[in-house]
């Protein structure tokens, strides 16, 4: 209900109504604005499931709620719900402000008699959840959140909004009770302290308290676009048009040859999805608490990345936009360069792991965000890390990442003999992999999987000469040319020779012909031989039988874990290894921490800080564990040079096994156990090693 006494009067209401309104109008203006000059990207594939994920994502916000976060969980619901359920008070008040016969729900009605005992109780809620959430910011102070002011005056904000109101209402009572003014059950007992005084104060506090509430909301309205809680506006488009496809796959440039700029040099080089993402992060930091270069120490933050992709929008947006702009809360100087804004090494520090957008509640895609200026660094400028330049040249040239190994492509076939080559009658062909074939420690992995495949009877053939590199390292160290051309390559050989499905052995591979392969129109049926080899073990077909009475820790790699869903198959494997002890390490799973390897880090040189993979085999060694199990062999080799820097690993001589191997020594002992044991760890390769 409308101030019973409206000093100075509707004219006031209307004034300041209308004033907010057109300047929430003018921030809004430009924020769109800026958000089209983005590039198009069409994001309304597998409609029918952004629709039905929507409800958990966005109405029960379910990323929010993890239960590792769950006191931050309980206050968002808390504030999240109790904001919604008022905002139906919230259209009321304004129609009670023009008229109290416009509202259209007279106090006597049922579904305002319904909804008051609701809404009472919801604002009771989100001041608890604004209570948590001070108390959180004051008092726990977890490092990951940015403690400025912003959040606070949005805190202060919303709970002034609830208190008015029930000031409001409790005015309202104490001066003339309604039909069933008890049900406003909160107010009803506040009104009840207020008898016997003057009803001309209390229409006075009435309107000062009904004042206090539209001020308040048309502030904080006005507030949350020069705000990190734009996100209350954005988080909903943003999660419905998030991409759906597995985290790990990067985006082609479309028509690249006819391009003149490759990847983003400017802001307005992303796309509107990218830079709705900058709006959207609400710098809660979940992305930076599980980014393994940030926690080694590295300039990488996922967060900053996120802050910048707005900063960067709004600090250049008179730059951008036909209209004044007013940039308050804006931080970084206009006319910087993206690449520097971004900075050089937090660029080139991402190992691509996934694991801020996996833990972001909100989805914000990191990776391509990311990806898209290292293209523009190697492509337009050629900047890149020595050993990223000398990495792409070794694949330009020879067409593998390995430089000085002394292997060929076929030196294992030559060593094993009795190959299958592929000739398009197998059902599948075993993708070997540039490291399966020329990395010493690696290539017995290879022979591994060759013994159970042919032990299990699988009809494969092997390319030896004829493969080249699958193209995931020219990607992800943002030489996206070399990388269509050598998939464009590899998909026609395969095309040519009837290849329908491949084995890979490599994640990275595993994750390239499956999820990018179609980019191309290469479509094959891929399946990791952990999977296949799980599944031949349930089968009965692969049969493990010699006793490995060993602790086993298995590290999950980012490419099957996180990128690609595959978690049990690897674990099964160890399981099923009779005698053998499975132990967790405490990031496992989708929470799993990279070994530090992916992204092109297996050939680039780690910046400062400490290294991932000292981090991760830092955890491996607590668990007890002897062995620690690996599905992919970036992630064994960075765990065997883990090992050589964690003087309690290397003490207790901790071993590194690929699954196939600890499968293959368990079903096949007399072929692979002297092979595989005999290996002490193989520090000293001949090949280039894992960078220092
Ligand atoms: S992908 Fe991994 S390394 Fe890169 S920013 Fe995200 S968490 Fe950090
Ligand atoms: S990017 Fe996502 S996880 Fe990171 S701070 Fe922003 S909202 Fe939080």
């Amino acid at each position: 209900m409308a101030p019973s006494v409206q000093f100075p009067g509707n004219v006031f209401f209307y004034l300041i109504f209308v004033s907010a309104l057109v300047f929430f109008a003018y921030s809004a203006y430009v924020r769109i604005y800026l958000l089209l000059l983005g590039k198009p990207d069409l994001r309304l594939d597998r409609l029918w499931e952004r629709i039905v994920s929507f409800v958990p994502l966005v109405l029960v916000i379910w990323r929010v709620i993890r239960p590792r976060y769950w006191y931050s969980g309980v206050l968002h619901l808390a504030i999240f719900w109790g904001f919604m359920t008022f905002q139906l008070n919230t259209i009321n008040f304004f129609l009670e402000g023009f008229s109290d016969d416009l509202s259209f729900m007279s106090w006597a009605s049922a579904p305002w008699l319904a909804y008051f005992p609701v809404m009472q109780a919801f604002e009771i809620l989100t001041l608890i959840g604004v209570v948590m959430a001070l108390a959180r910011r004051e008092i726990y102070k977890p490092p990951r959140l940015s403690l400025n002011w912003d959040a606070r005056i949005i805190l202060g904000f919303i709970g002034i909004l609830m208190i008015t109101d029930l000031f409001a209402v409790a005015f309202q009572i104490a001066i003339e009770p309604f039909s069933h003014s008890e049900r406003a059950f909160f107010s009803n007992a506040m009104a009840e302290t207020f008898k016997g005084t003057d009803v001309d104060v209390l229409k006075a506090w009435h309107t000062t308290f009904w004042y206090a509430h539209l001020l308040d909301f048309l502030l904080f309205l006005n507030f949350l676009p020069y705000s990190k809680h734009l996100h209350i506006f954005t988080a909903a488009p943003n999660v419905f048009f998030r991409r759906l496809q597995p985290t790990g796959v990067l985006q082609p440039i479309p028509n690249l040859e006819e391009q003149e700029v490759f990847g983003v040099g400017r802001i307005q080089d992303y796309t509107w999805k990218q830079l709705l993402d900058g709006y959207t992060c609400t710098e809660c930091g979940r992305c930076q608490e599980a980014c393994p270069a940030y926690n080694t120490g590295k300039e990488l933050s996922p967060k900053e990345i996120s802050h910048q992709l707005r900063q960067q929008l709004l600090v250049n947006a008179s730059d951008l936009l036909p209209v004044p702009v007013l940039n308050i809360n804006v931080t970084g100087e206009r006319g910087v360069p993206l690449t520097e804004a971004m900075g050089f090494n937090p660029i080139w520090d991402c190992v691509t792991c996934g694991a801020c957008q996996y833990e972001c509640p909100v989805f914000i895609e990191h990776i391509q965000a990311i990806m898209d200026v290292r293209r523009y660094l190697v492509m337009d400028e050629a900047r890149m890390p020595e050993t990223a330049q000398a990495t792409l040249m070794q694949l330009e040239q020879r067409g593998h990442p390995w430089r000085g190994t002394p292997l060929g492509r076929t030196s294992w076939i030559e060593e094993m003999g009795d190959v299958p080559m592929f000739d398009g009658s197998q059902e599948y062909l075993f993708w070997v992999g540039c490291t399966g074939a020329l990395s010493e420690r690696n290539v017995l992995t290879t022979k591994a999987i060759v013994r159970l495949l042919n032990q299990a009877g699988v009809s494969y053939g092997v390319l030896g000469a004829e493969e080249g590199c699958c193209g995931d390292p020219a990607r992800r160290l943002g030489n996206e040319y070399l990388f269509m051309l050598q998939a464009q390559q590899n998909i026609e050989l395969f095309n040519t020779k009837g290849v329908k499905k491949i084995i890979a052995s490599c994640p990275h591979g595993f994750n390239t012909f499956k999820n990018e392969y179609p980019q191309f129109d290469g479509h094959f049926e891929v399946i990791h031989h952990a999977d296949l080899f799980a599944q031949l073990v349930k089968q009965g077909t692969l049969k493990p039988q010699e006793a490995l009475a060993q602790k086993i820790t298995y590290h999950d790699s980012c490419y099957l874990g996180r990128h690609n869903n595959l978690y049990d198959s690897p674990r099964r494997i160890v399981a099923g290894l009779p005698g053998a002890e499975a132990v967790e390490m405490p990031r496992t799973g989708a929470q799993s921490f990279c070994c530090g390897a992916g992204g092109g880090h297996m050939w680039v040189e780690e910046n400062p800080g400490k290294r991932i993979n000292q981090e991760r085999t830092e955890e491996a060694t607590a668990t007890g564990a002897q062995i620690v199990a690996t599905a992919c062999p970036f992630c064994l080799q960075m765990f065997e040079d883990g090992i050589g820097a964690v003087p309690e690993a290397a003490e207790r001589e901790i071993k590194v096994y690929d699954v196939a191997e600890l499968l293959d020594m368990s079903v096949a002992p007399a072929s692979a156990v002297p092979e595989a044991a005999k290996a002490d760890p193989p520090q000293g390769q001949s090949e280039e090693p894992v960078q220092q």
